[in-house]
């Protein structure tokens, strides 16, 4: 894919830019690796400080990368400040926390000491994706930079300008020249890079495909990685549930995003009792969303990140449809320029159909019903992914069993997915592996010491 900046809501082809040469790129790495050497040795607090400064500068400057992020992949500006504003906050909750996360932990046994301690790894490459340019980014470099590591950025291919922003944020923040790079490669390139004995371990967010390969070449390597990945969330709503609160959150938990989030709500499993209203609700509420410019305040749905999402998106409802699916509401590309899809909402969706087992990446409600919880558990884990759930009930059983029984990295009852620095955040199955957030995701790339003194 050709880097450059195009604008989703107009097709208009704003800015390009050069891959890195092998030159290029050599330098960087080992840039990398001598700021590492110095880096290591610097105090937490130093680190802390450092960070405090980025997360001021996020703040200070909210309004431009977030008209940076609309431009490239077409989010609505509301969403984009408020992802500028959690990178800030996550850039905070590390610089406040990391020490107490990374310090000694002295164990009883029979030495005369013995604590563990955890130690940076060295270079990080961290392969992300467009849909979130700025935070999958700041969730990622917040604890590995507080943890000692470097990181070395290969962005998504249609969001350059936010990868060399963030590279720039750190820069200014005081961070030493190499200790973070953004690096302008194609995706052909990521092999190589992870082969290089100058990168330790590496992260990956994005698609199944993409992992999966980044997985099998550090695997040649025995070099550690974590794994953020698709999902195909289930949001079941039960008979006891508050149902005008569940359906407006079914709303904002399908369309966040313009439906390109990880962790959307996708599947809308129904019981019977309530379905014709839940169903009746949800298509007037997708009905009266605000579909068009991103780049206004009060737009709910904007267009869909590049043409080849959009393309993806239309042949999987087109396929259910043929499968025998019904539309309920929209079902098409809106004729305009720009990459637009309308809001959709699938139902009586026939197994084998995509929408029974494909991620949806867009702006399209996958609504089945079923008869009671147990049926329910059954449908949401019939599914290759694992990411999160949400669940809506107010009764006490019924949620202590969604909580055990539910196949995923998270649960939410009574409210949609979301990612909190506080918590730990990451899937199971084909969801991926690892934990970023929380104690966890510092833990992710250290070296985890036992010191044992006789
Ligand atoms: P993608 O095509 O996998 O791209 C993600 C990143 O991987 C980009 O930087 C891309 O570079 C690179 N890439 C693509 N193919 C690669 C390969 N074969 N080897 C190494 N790197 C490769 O994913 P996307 O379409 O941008 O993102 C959507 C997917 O990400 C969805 O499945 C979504 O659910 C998932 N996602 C998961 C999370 C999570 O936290 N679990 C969060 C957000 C998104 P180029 O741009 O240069 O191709």
């Amino acid at each position: 894919m050709a880097i450059s900046t195009i604008n989703p809501a107009t097709g208009e082809t704003l800015k390009t830019f050069n891959a890195l040469t092998e030159a290029e790129i050599e330098t960087k790495l080992a840039l990398s690796k001598q700021a590492f050497e110095k880096y290591r040795a610097i105090p937490i607090i130093q680190r802390a400080e450092w960070m405090h400064s980025a997360a001021a500068l996020l703040d200070q400057n909210k309004a431009q990368y977030a008209q940076m992020m609309t431009l490239e992949m077409g989010k609505p500006i509301k969403g984009a400040i408020a992802e500028v504003e959690k990178c800030a906050a996550v850039c905070r909750y590390y610089a406040e926390n990391a020490a107490k996360f990374l310090a000694d932990v002295p164990t009883s046994t029979d030495a005369s000491s013995s604590f563990i301690r955890y130690q940076p790894l060295g270079a990080i490459l961290a392969v992300m994706p467009w849909n979130f340019p700025f935070w999958q980014v700041f969730r990622f470099a917040a604890p590995a930079l507080m943890a000692g590591n470097v990181g070395l950025l290969k962005h998504a291919s249609n969001v350059p300008q936010c990868a060399l922003a963030i590279e720039e944020i750190f820069t200014q923040a005081g961070f030493p020249p190499g200790v973070f790079q953004t690096l302008l490669v194609g995706s052909q390139k990521v092999s190589d890079l992870i082969s290089d004995d100058r990168i330790s371990a590496a992260t990956l967010t994005g698609s199944e495909v993409a992992g999966a390969s980044l997985a099998a070449a550090a695997g040649k390597q025995i070099k550690k990685v974590v794994l953020e990945l698709g999902g195909s969330d289930p949001f079941i709503v039960l008979g006891s549930a508050d149902l005008e609160t569940a359906v407006t959150t079914a709303v904002t938990a399908r369309m966040l995003n313009n439906g390109q989030s990880c962790i959307a709500a996708k599947r809308f499993i129904v019981v019977e009792e309530i379905a014709d209203q839940f169903q009746q609700r949800l298509v007037e509420k997708f009905a009266a969303l605000k579909v068009g410019d991103p780049a206004q305040p009060d737009t709910d749905l904007g267009p869909l990140a590049t043409p080849s999402i959009l393309k993806d998106i239309d042949y999987q409802v087109t396929q259910s449809v043929k499968d025998g699916a019904k539309v309920l509401i929209g079902g098409k590309p809106l004729d305009r320029p720009g990459n637009y899809y309308a809001a959709t909402i699938l139902t009586d969706i026939p197994p084998g159909s995509p929408a029974q087992k494909e991620e949806f990446f867009g702006p399209v409600a996958l609504l089945f019903r079923v008869a009671d919880l147990e049926e329910a558990i059954k449908l949401a884990n019939d599914t290759s992914f694992g990411l999160g759930a949400s669940a809506w009930t107010n009764n006490s059983e019924e949620r202590d069993r969604l909580i055990d029984e539910l196949e995923s990295g998270a649960v939410f009852i009574n409210t949609m997915v979301k990612s909190d620095p506080r918590m730990p955040f990451g899937g199971i199955k084909k969801s991926g592996y690892g934990r970023e957030l929380g104690s966890q995701g510092i833990h992710e790339f250290v070296n985890i010491k036992t010191v044992w003194v006789k």
